[in-house]
């Protein structure tokens, strides 16, 4: 089936999809993103991930294009067209189409594309034998809240992870405390069996994969404590693992090449993915 791509009203073939190089997406990443999972043929979290959104949106000033629940049609159509039943939905918004100059163009509509994709199958070593992360200093600007198309800290970051041979890189901010990952958010457990994540605030990006483990920790009578923590406590804990729409719960084994706690995917990690999956089967943790 070939790939359909959503552009400003139209349905167009993937290859064949454009958007002008006027588009403030273009010129100056003047724009947001989502990725919602397919799961089953449903949308996971669906709700979580519009109301992020409606968040990184109002924050920027940019206007809906339209209403939620007509976004929500066109979605569901991007995804039909595609047939995908297991995958990814992608929107971007950005700004619109104006004569390059910083400030906001007046009467302008905002544009918006919508692609989909059929999973890519996860490694199964990823889960049997986990995966290792590096740590090196958050470059990003002072409102990593808003789920920004401004992304060259993290991909700059995400190709110096896998060039030191990691699945992910920990960015770490000036008081030495782990902010979240380049497109992930960091966890660890510690030797007491608590849960430890890093607060929301405007340094980190509020996973709506974080907000479903939260969920489940609390189901699961786990202790949970939101908090910064540094990368010492990071090697030093019993577990760690990253969270994402994309691979939900990665257990984490080495940071900076060091084990953590045995050097093994943790057991917490692997029962949050367990009822993670059960949970998305049925469309999701937070609807
Ligand atoms: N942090 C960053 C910087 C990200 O890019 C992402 C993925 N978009 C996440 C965290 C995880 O967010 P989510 O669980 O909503 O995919």
């Amino acid at each position: 089936m070939s790939r359909i791509a959503y552009v400003n009203g139209r349905y167009v073939p993937h290859r064949e999809a454009t958007v002008s190089i006027d588009d403030r997406g273009y010129q100056f990443a003047d724009g947001v993103y989502e990725v919602i999972a397919v799961t089953n043929g449903r949308l996971v979290d669906e709700g979580g991930h519009l109301d992020r959104l409606d968040r990184s949106l109002s924050e920027l000033s940019i206007a809906w294009p339209m209403s939620r629940r007509a976004m929500q049609l066109v979605m569901r159509e991007v995804i039909r067209r595609n047939g995908v039943t297991n995958g990814i939905i992608y929107l971007q918004l950005t700004r619109g189409v104006a004569r390059r100059d910083h400030p906001f163009p007046v009467g302008v509509a905002p544009s918006l594309v919508m692609t989909a994709r059929r999973a890519k199958p996860i490694p199964a070593s990823n889960l049997t034998k986990g995966v290792g992360v590096v740590t090196f200093a958050d470059q990003r600007w002072a409102r990593c809240d808003i789920k920004s198309t401004s992304l060259l800290p993290n991909i700059l970051g995400k190709q110096a992870a896998r060039q030191a041979g990691a699945y992910e890189g920990w960015m770490v901010d000036n008081n030495g405390f782990v902010t979240e990952g380049t497109s992930t958010n960091a966890w660890i457990v510690t030797d007491k069996g608590e849960l430890i994540t890093r607060n929301v605030s405007h340094a980190i990006l509020n996973g709506i994969t974080r907000l479903a483990v939260i969920q489940l920790a609390g189901d699961n009578g786990l202790k949970l404590v939101e908090r910064p923590f540094t990368v010492a406590e990071a090697k030093a804990a019993r577990e760690a693992f990253t969270s994402s729409t994309t691979n939900p719960i990665q257990p984490v084994v080495a940071i900076d090449g060091a084990p953590v706690g045995d050097g093994k995917p943790g057991r917490i990690a692997l029962e949050l993915r367990r009822a993670y999956e059960a949970a998305t089967a049925q469309g999701g943790v937070n609807g």
